[in-house]
């Protein structure tokens, strides 16, 4: 994701904001975060010396509840991508119907630099130093950078502060101090519900063959569980080449060959370039990799009647455009996507109620909740005859737009 990522955000804001009559008011509210938090972390580093990190927390809107979401460690974090998630993640709760808004935040450093003391000490500055948090505010999780490692620090130093448990604070925690079952596996899952439901109004077969760019926690699991359903995964790349095979790849031994070696290539059989299976002969086609990969350059040659984005931002406006012209149909990232989303507004729930559920009820909850937007989605498209990303975006806004209206914001 570039500098303009939020520009583009906000580009997505304005067309469906048209295409679906949203009150101007609304529109200004969601053309700026709520509140931005911009802070600095002096850290003491191993040798002695201070070192200083920029961090950011992002409240993009709290129109329909508390703000939710990652915290991005990275060297080359910047505040116009936070904007961008934060809003985007206002957009997936509101696809999801789920009463939360979106934040999003992050720490300017590079993870693999840092001892494992100094990236403890720097996690826990971090929560200490967050101006407004806890389960009524700002839930953070994890993203890039941090792991259930990280989240557990978080959470650990949180209480420490407010001297009495809080589970429902922290998201995307190991499941010892209250982390939800399922979390690696969630948005993966989600997506697998959202496109065997489109699979079906498509009347397509549960043999169709499906290529999948990206093999990590979304790809994978969207690969394995479109393959036990009988679907023939015929490509799948990852950032160290790809393989094919028209008859349909055994995924459970490129899945095995994956935990050996941590890459796709070496698997033996027909190659396949990480590009060029964006462009393979398939029905559905899965990019799940990173952003800004079907492009005005190569939309024409992509061959599926259905892309599922799981990653966010795959496919650019001027690719979208052509995939249309060619009847491709495109199930928008924000609701493709959600599941992550989804599960950890579960585990809130979870720790809110210290009531923990077991992986079946955490499975039937989300399928549940994807197949409700899914249906939501469709159902807006339909009576707006627009793509499922308009609507998607449409149904959003107006959820949100309403809660405006309600708390008298507009
Ligand atoms: P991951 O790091 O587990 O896996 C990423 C996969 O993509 C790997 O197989 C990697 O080799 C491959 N890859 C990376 N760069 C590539 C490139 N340039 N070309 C081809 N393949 C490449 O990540 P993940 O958690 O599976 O997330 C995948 C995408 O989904 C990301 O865009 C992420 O932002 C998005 N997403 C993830 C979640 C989540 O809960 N994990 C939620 C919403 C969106």
């Amino acid at each position: 994701m570039n500098t303009s990522a939020f520009k583009t955000s906000q580009a997505a804001l304005l067309r469906a904001a048209r295409l679906g009559g949203i009150h101007p008011d609304a529109v200004r509210h969601l053309e700026q975060p709520k509140r931005i938090f911009e802070f600095t972390i002096p850290l003491k580093m191993d040798d002695g010396r201070i070192d200083f990190f920029t961090a950011y927390r992002v409240h993009y809107s709290d129109a329909l509840g508390q703000v939710k979401d990652g915290t991005r460690i990275v060297p080359d974090l910047d505040l116009d991508v936070i904007k961008a998630l934060g809003f985007w993640m206002t957009i997936k709760h509101a696809v999801a119907d789920i009463p939360a808004g979106g934040g999003k935040g992050g720490i300017r450093a590079d993870p693999a630099k840092l001892s494992e003391r100094e990236f403890e000490a720097l996690i826990r500055a971090y929560i200490r130093k967050l101006p407004m948090k806890g389960e009524w505010v700002d839930v953070p999780g994890a993203d890039i950078g941090t792991s259930g490692k990280a989240m557990a620090w978080m959470l650990d130093e949180l209480e420490e502060i407010r001297g009495f448990h809080s589970p429902a604070a922290i998201n995307d925690k190991p499941a010892e101090v209250g982390g939800s079952i399922l979390s690696r596996e969630a948005t993966g899952t989600g997506a697998y519900f959202v496109v065997r439901e489109m699979m079906r109004d498509m009347h397509m077969t549960d043999s169709a063959r499906v290529a999948v760019q990206g093999f990590g926690n979304v790809g994978r699991v969207v690969a394995e569980l479109l393959h036990e359903d009988g679907c023939k995964i015929i490509a799948v790349a990852d950032i160290t080449g790809g393989v094919c095979n028209s008859d349909g790849l055994d995924i459970q031994a490129l899945g095995a060959h994956v935990d050996s070696t941590h890459a796709i290539k070496g698997f033996g059989g027909c190659d396949i370039g990480v590009s060029e299976v964006l462009e393979a002969e398939c029905d559905i086609l899965i990019p799940a990799a990173v952003q800004s990969v079907i492009t005005e350059k190569n939309a024409g040659r992509v061959k599926a009647k259905l892309v599922a984005e799981c990653a966010n931002g795959p496919i650019t406006s001027e690719g979208e455009r052509i995939l249309e012209e060619n009847g491709v149909v495109v199930l928008p990232d924000v609701l493709t996507n959600c599941g992550g989303a989804i599960v950890c507004s579960f585990e809130r729930t979870q720790g809110l109620s210290d009531d923990y559920w077991d992986k079946d009820t955490v499975l039937r909850k989300l399928e549940d909740r994807m197949v409700s937007a899914y249906c939501r989605t469709r159902d807006t498209a339909l009576e707006h005859v627009q793509s499922m990303r308009d609507a998607a975006w449409i149904y959003a806004l107006k959820k949100i737009e309403r809660a405006m209206i309600a708390r008298g914001w507009i």
